[in-house]
C-alpha cells in the first residue's frame, strides 16, 4: 500500500485512512492492532478488495488494485483472498461440509468434486467427524475452523481475518491462533485484525494504527 487515503463521504466526511504505507511480504503472519474506530476494518476491507480507496496505490501479488470494475474486483477477490470473520458467517441451514464447499459452488465445480475438496479441508482442520453437522451443533472454535477451511478452499494468496478470536474464550483463541500459525508455517500469508495482545504476540509482526495513521514500530 502506497500513501492510501480513504474518506467516508457524508454530511460530515470522515477521513479514516491518512496516508497508509504498508508492505506485507508473501508468507508473513501479521496482526493489525489499534483502538476502536482507528480504521482497522477499513484497511482490511481495502486489502480484501471489498472496499475502494480514494488516493494512493494498492498492489496485491503484483496486480494494481485500482479503478476496477465490480466484475474484475469480484474475480480477483474470489481467486486471491480468503476471509475469516469474528462471527464466523456460516450459513445456519447448511452443514459444515456444504459451508466449506460453497465458494466452489459459485465457481461451478461439480458437487462430487467440491464435496471431496471440502472434506479434505475439514480433515486438515481436524473436523472430518463434524462434516455433516450444522453450525448450531458446533462449538465456537469448531465454527471458526470451519470458516477457516472455507477460506482455504479456493487456494487463496492471502487470508484476511477481522477479529477471528473476538467471539472465543482464551483457550479456544489460542487453538485458533495455532491453526493460523500452522497455515503460515506452510507458507500462507495471513493478516489478522485483533484487539487481543495475545493474538498480536502470536504473529510475527504487529502493525499499530492510530486515527488512520500507522505508528512507527
Ligand atoms: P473496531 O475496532 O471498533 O472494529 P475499526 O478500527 O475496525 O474499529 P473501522 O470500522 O475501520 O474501525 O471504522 C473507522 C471509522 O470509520 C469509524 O469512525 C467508523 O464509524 C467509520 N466508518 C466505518 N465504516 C463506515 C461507512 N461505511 N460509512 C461511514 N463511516 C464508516
Ligand atoms: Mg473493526
Amino acid at each position: 500500500l502506497k500513501d492510501i487515503n480513504k474518506t467516508y463521504p457524508g454530511a460530515v466526511p470522515l477521513h479514516v485512512l491518512k496516508g497508509i504505507n504498508l508492505e506485507i511480504d508473501k508468507g508473513e503472519l501479521v496482526s493489525i492492532m489499534g483502538a476502536s474506530g482507528s480504521g482497522k476494518s477499513t484497511l482490511l476491507n481495502i486489502l480484501g478488495i471489498l472496499d475502494t480507496y480514494d488516493t494512493g496505490e494498492y498492489h496485491l501479488d503484483g496486480v494494481l488494485i485500482k479503478n476496477l470494475s465490480e466484475n474484475r474486483a469480484a474475480e480477483l477477490r474470489n481467486r486471491m483472498i480468503g476471509f475469516v470473520f469474528q462471527s464466523f458467517n456460516l450459513i445456519g441451514y447448511k452443514n459444515a461440509l456444504e459451508n466449506v464447499a460453497l465458494p466452489l459452488f459459485y465457481q461451478g465445480v461439480s458437487r462430487k468434486k467440491r464435496n471431496a475438496m471440502a472434506m479434505e479441508q475439514l480433515e486438515r482442520m481436524g473436523l472430518a467427524d463434524r462434516a455433516h453437522h450444522l453450525p448450531g451443533e458446533l462449538s465456537g472454535g469448531q465454527k471458526q475452523r470451519v470458516a477457516i477451511a472455507r477460506s482455504l478452499i479456493t487456494n487463496p494468496s492471502i487470508i484476511l481475518a477481522d477479529e477471528p478470536t473476538g467471539a472465543l474464550d482464551s483457550k479456544t483463541s489460542k487453538d485458533v491462533m495455532q491453526v493460523f500459525r500452522d497455515l503460515n508455517s506452510e507458507g500462507m500469508t495471513i493478516v489478522i485484525v485483533t484487539h487481543d495482545p495475545g493474538v498480536g504476540q502470536a504473529t510475527g509482526r504487529v502493525i499499530r494504527i492510530a486515527d488512520g495513521i500507522i505508528q512507527p514500530s
